[in-house]
């Protein structure tokens, strides 16, 4: 009798959970028995799934996986087979066959119905037991090793596991609560592979201006935020934006923040881009000639910002608020209208390991046949999810790049053994 083929995945979250679950369908639809393990380091799964969506879980976007690829920086061609595999339709209608009913929010977002993260896990674990996978908590795997044609699996708690392919879903090394610690990181580069060097993506920044902490919890829906190089802002995102009590955070900065870096000068535009630069200003002259015995902040104010904000302006550029419009001069507005459309700021990441939703860095995706997501250096040994040097903006990208490669690396996994 033949022997039966083992596939070990390591790690407990989406990416793992949904190449197990799509190694196991592919080795029925084959008829060809493999045991798939799966080695979670954690007493349980899915931590991190279980926080996602501040525990809502925006399980994906709802876009054709054409427009996918736009939302992961300079890596979003990589993912193009994974996404054609298994596009967000494919996510929603997997979901949805396992009695997850979905509801897709009018920004594209998608999220369970019950807006419980908890649903999706347990479907996904659900699937696992359906289908025959081993699924092993508290096992935290320190190496692997090929021998020959198999692979070694050592792990902190004792039994080595032997295995004819590996799946290596680690996730990132920021939340390290969550079980991400960047032990992936040090499983590959031990085997050969090369490590981009992780940093923060999908994270707030503080900025050095304490006096914005006044502003704390005001939000701007649109704005837009720069990188200055060389004296010149760059653009980076444009969408919403918040204040904190030591920086700023929102959408516009979470997608940017996996281009910045600590002490660099960012640029904020409080507004959209059409609003922005000399419109402004244009805007401001008019308001000031036709409310001329109004005062400064009255007028600036009523081009739509919170007098908060407006009184914060006028103080961080020393025009004083309480003069009338009439008697404030052109400069003056110039001076305003540039302190609204490009704001400077030095930034910091603090420690963003621990507020970092997803690490951007990991795995070169130079190493990995995106048709596959099988290492070009080790075969037989494959990467999904967070640990690749992958991340994509807010709104449901990280996980559907979870569910994508993890179901493609499962698929080619079991078609390979
Ligand atoms: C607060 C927060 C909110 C988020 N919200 C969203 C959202 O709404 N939508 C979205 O798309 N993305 C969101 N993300 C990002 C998303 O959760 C991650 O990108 C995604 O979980 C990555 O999946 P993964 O399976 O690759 O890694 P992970 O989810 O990090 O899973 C990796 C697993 O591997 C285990 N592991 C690590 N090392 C070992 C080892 N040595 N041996 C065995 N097991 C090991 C870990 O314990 C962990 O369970 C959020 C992230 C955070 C932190």
């Amino acid at each position: 009798m033949a022997s039966v083929s083992r596939l070990a995945i390591v790690g407990g979250g989406p990416a793992a959970l949904m190449a197990a679950y799509s190694a196991a369908i592919t080795s029925q639809k084959m008829h060809k028995p493999i045991e798939i393990i799966v080695l979670e380091r954690n007493r349980s799964f899915g931590k991190k799934l279980l926080c996602s969506g501040s525990g809502q879980c925006n399980l994906t976007y709802d876009c054709l996986s054409d427009q996918l690829v736009e939302h992961y920086g300079d890596h979003g061609t990589f993912l193009h087979h994974a996404f054609q595999k298994l596009p967000p339709q494919a996510v929603m209608q997997l979901f949805t066959s396992w009695n997850v009913p979905l509801t897709i929010r009018q920004d594209g977002k998608v999220f369970p119905r019950s807006l419980k993260s908890i649903d999706v896990l347990n479907s996904l674990l659900h699937q696992c037991k359906q289908h025959d996978v081993v699924l092993k908590p508290g096992f935290q795997v320190h190496s692997i090793k090929k021998k020959e044609e198999k692979f070694i699996i050592e792990t902190h708690q004792q039994p080595s596991y032997e295995s004819d392919a590996v799946i290596v879903a680690t996730g990132g090394l920021s939340y390290p609560k969550t079980g991400s610690t960047g032990d992936g990181y040090r499983i590959a580069k031990k085997i050969g592979h090369t490590i981009i060097p992780p940093h923060a993506a999908l994270n707030g920044v503080k900025v050095e201006e304490r006096s914005i902490s006044k502003l704390s919890g005001l939000s701007f829906a649109e704005a837009t935020v720069s990188l200055i190089q060389d004296g010149k802002p760059m653009l980076l995102s444009e969408g919403s934006l918040l204040i904190t009590h030591d920086g700023l955070s929102g959408p516009a900065i979470l997608n940017a923040s996996r281009y910045l870096s600590e002490g660099d000068s960012i640029s904020i535009g409080f507004g959209t881009k059409s609003d922005l630069g000399q419109s402004l200003f244009s805007k401001l002259v008019n308001q000031a000639s036709v409310s001329g015995s109004q005062q400064v902040r009255t007028v600036v104010s009523h081009l739509g910002f919170p007098m908060s904000f407006v009184d914060w302006i006028l103080l961080e550029i020393a025009i004083e608020g309480n003069k009338k419009a009439a008697e404030t001069s052109k400069n003056n507005y110039k001076a305003i209208a540039s302190a609204i459309t490009d704001h400077r700021f030095v930034i910091s990441l603090g420690d963003w390991q621990q507020t970092a939703m997803v690490t951007a860095g990991g795995v070169s995706l130079e190493e990995i046949d995106s048709t596959s997501m099988m290492s070009t250096i080790v075969k037989h040994l494959y990467f999904a999810g967070e640990v690749l040097d992958i991340d994509g903006d807010t709104g449901g990208f990280n996980l559907q790049a979870a569910w994508a490669t993890g179901y493609l690396a499962g698929t080619h996994a079991a078609c390979a053994l």
